[in-house]
Formats: structure tokens, sequence, C-alpha cells
């Protein structure tokens, strides 16, 4: 599978174009930026599907025109977050609702959907688990998580959805599988190890997971992943 990665809107989205056998999907249209259209229409692609991580207005201002111009294409996102949808973009309509444990089929390639809320209520990320990729939205960033302060945001969640992100890896591990490479909706790739052992967030999480082996550990609230302070400022 091939993967563009495009920065686009005031708040430095990433978009990606997603390209198989023909085939194209865009993850997260953050602003109408004509690239985005030439990376499609520039080989001939057909665009099949238009998804959303999530319906902050910085993940889908582009999507608008990307239906115009492809009215085939199918837009999806989760339903939790089609309230947000209808107050950022109420002149976009999902063709689709995107579930936990969905496949959307890109040529010849598969993307597994993931229901991670805590950033907003219907987060999700999408996982081509042939190529140990990760699109992870607002859910992880290189070095930082997305911010749960915005309406419909939950730091419990978050911590839910994340801790699937840490024992996704350890499983893999134990099939003999490789890293998986992150792609997020902000900020340059990564890695779900490198994030493991530098994200602050993630190493916490880590550590409490393997509390139990951890006998000099002077935490006194296990669960909590103390965000306050640390949480991304910028507004994503
Ligand atoms: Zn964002
Ligand atoms: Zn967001």
């Amino acid at each position: 599978m091939e993967i563009e990665r495009l920065v686009v809107g005031a708040l430095q989205t990433n978009c990606y174009v997603l390209k198989s056998d023909g085939e194209a999907a865009v993850i997260d249209p953050g602003a109408p930026d004509e690239r985005i259209l030439e990376a499609v229409d520039g080989q001939g692609l057909e665009l099949k599907h238009i998804l959303l991580t999530h319906a902050h207005f910085d993940h889908l201002e582009g999507a608008a025109l990307l239906k115009e111009r492809h009215p085939r294409s199918r837009l999806a996102l989760h339903r939790a977050d089609l309230p947000i949808m209808e107050h950022f973009a109420p002149e976009l309509h999902p063709d689709a609702f995107l579930e936990e444990g969905d496949a959307v089929a890109i040529g010849k390639e598969s993307l597994r959907v993931w229901h991670t809320p805590g950033h907003s209520p219907g987060s999700v990320i999408f996982l081509h688990e042939e190529g140990q990729l990760i699109f992870s939205g607002d859910l992880l960033f290189a070095g930082s998580i997305g911010r749960t302060d915005l309406p419909g945001g939950s730091p419990a969640e978050m911590e839910r959805s994340l801790r699937r992100l840490v024992e996704l890896e350890s499983k893999s591990k134990s099939k003999g599988k490789g890293d998986f490479a992150v792609y997020p909706g902000h900020g340059p790739p990564t890695t779900l190890t490198r994030e493991r052992a530098s994200n602050p967030f993630l190493r916490e999480l880590v550590r409490q997971m393997s509390g139990a082996l951890d006998l000099d550990s002077d935490s006194d609230s296990p669960g909590s992943l103390k965000p306050e302070g640390l949480w991304p400022p910028e507004r994503r």
C-alpha cells in the first residue's frame, strides 16, 4: 500500500492518501486543499473512501470538496461523532458509519477499525494489520496524546483506548511480529515501540500494566494517568 502524507489546514493536520490497485482512500481531509485531489486524480485512482478519525473541523474541512469531485466516494465516521460533524459541517452527510471491527477495503488492502474514544466520543483509529501500520488520529502523537478537555472528551476513555495500543504491541510481539508504524493526526510519524519507551503517557501505562512486577512502585493511584499540565496545549 502506498501512503502519501499531506499537511493541510491551519492546524497542520496530517491528511493521508492511501493507494492500492487503482483505488484510493483519504483519511482526514482537513482542508479543501487541491493537493489531496491531485494525489488521487494525478494517478487516475478511484476514490473509494473518505475516512474521518473523528469530526473535529481540522479533520474534515476538505471532505465537501472531495465529495463534490468524487460523488461516488463514501464518507464515513463513527456515529458517536455525528453531533460534532453536524456542528462543524452541517452540509456534510455521512454515507456510512464506522464501527469497531469493521474492515475497510482499498484495492487489495484492508484497514481494521478500532473505536477509541477519549479525544472525542466517536474517535477511531485505522489499523493496517498486514503492513503493521496505525493511523492514530488524535489519539496518539509522537511524544504526546490527544487532549480530552473538548466537548465529549473523556480522560478515562482515553486511558482505556491507549491501553489497547499498549497491549496490541505486546500481543504482536508474542506472535513474533515486529513493531507498528504510527501515522498520527498531527506531527511526524513514529512507532509504537518508540512511544512506549519515550512518550510519558504510554510509559506510565506500561508501568501500571506491569505493576504486579514493580515492587518498588511508589504509585498510590493505580489507574490514574494524571494528565493535567502535560496534556497538549494546542487546539487539536
Ligand atoms: Zn486534530
Ligand atoms: Zn481533534
